[in-house]
């Protein structure tokens, strides 16, 4: 197995700062820095890249970003007893990673790099989804990211690239496929996390759009797909009813017949029917 850097194996880092894992805190960690610098690539090249990471944990993913040639790496983590790990990441790569000790949900990371920057993390299961829909829905598009390459449970990863008439077709698709192309990059099992998480993971990447696919309003557009798949038995005249007068009108003009369910309109409805009850 080659060397991605000359500091000690995350093994040996994780004994020495005494770095037991907390449930509490998603903490499964990746031992094994070929994968992380895998991951660090899936992307493309890395080389100048400003990027954000949430949840370093013992940095085995900051080091495949670090080797892998970014210029920056903003990487925050809620955990202080990870800090004296990533020390000594910073100071085998001086004035490249900047680490901040707190909760990714409340830090605004324009403050810290130059756009276009890319995130890269194997995130806090507890916390995923609420990052990557708050990413998802900035004030005005394009967003200051250029990709998105995000570590998920497999089955988070599936409803965030799922296609209509599935299962996991949902709002998490809708948003991201509106303003985004996404892909499963690799799927990943237990044993490659340290401990094991009960579930197989995968990694998504999501490449902004220049402009979204299909005209919307972001806000409404949010609000028929939540309401939609919040009862997504119902038929959408039932599942809708209150949102808007004139539902079925509306439904209709937009394409879609009352009697379908949330999951088998396409984006290119959906979108059709936020422009319709906007109107
Ligand atoms: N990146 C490391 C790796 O791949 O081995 C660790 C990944 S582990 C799944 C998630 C990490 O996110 C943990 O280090 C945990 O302490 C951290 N974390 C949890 N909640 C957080 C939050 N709200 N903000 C920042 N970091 C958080």
């Amino acid at each position: 197995m080659s060397q991605i850097d000359d500091l000690p194996p995350l093994r040996d880092v994780i004994e020495t700062h005494g770095l037991r894992a907390k449930k509490s805190l998603g903490q499964n960690f990746l031992l094994d820095l070929n994968l992380t610098a895998r991951i660090a690539r899936v992307g493309g090249s890395l080389t100048g890249a400003q990027v954000l990471e949430v949840g370093p944990g013992p940095g085995g993913l900051t080091r495949g970003l670090l080797a892998e040639g970014a210029a920056k790496v903003l990487a925050i983590e809620k955990d202080a007893r990870c800090l004296p790990a990533l020390a000594e990441i910073a100071a085998a790569y001086p004035g490249q990673l900047t680490v901040m000790n707190a909760d990714a949900l409340t830090v605004d990371t324009g403050a810290h790099l130059a756009a276009p920057w890319r995130v890269v993390a194997n995130l806090p299961y507890n916390v995923g989804t609420e990052l990557l829909v708050r990413w998802l829905t900035p004030a005005s598009w394009p967003p200051p990211w250029e990709s998105l390459t995000l570590m998920f449970q497999k089955e988070v990863a599936e409803r965030i690239t799922a296609a209509p008439g599935s299962k996991a077709y949902g709002r998490l698709a809708v948003l991201a496929q509106w303003r985004c192309d996404t892909r499963i990059a690799l799927t990943l099992p237990p044993e490659a996390f340290s401990p094991p998480p009960k579930v197989h993971s995968a990694v998504v990447h999501l490449t902004a759009l220049p402009a979204p696919r299909f005209d919307a309003e972001a806000d409404v557009l949010e609000r028929v797909v939540a309401k939609g798949f919040n009862q997504r038995r119902k038929m959408l005249r039932a599942a809708l009813k209150g949102v808007v007068p004139d539902l079925e009108d509306r439904l209709l003009s937009a394409g879609i017949a009352p009697t379908e369910r949330a999951e088998q309109v396409s984006l290119e409805q959906w979108c059709a029917l936020a422009r319709a009850v906007a109107s």
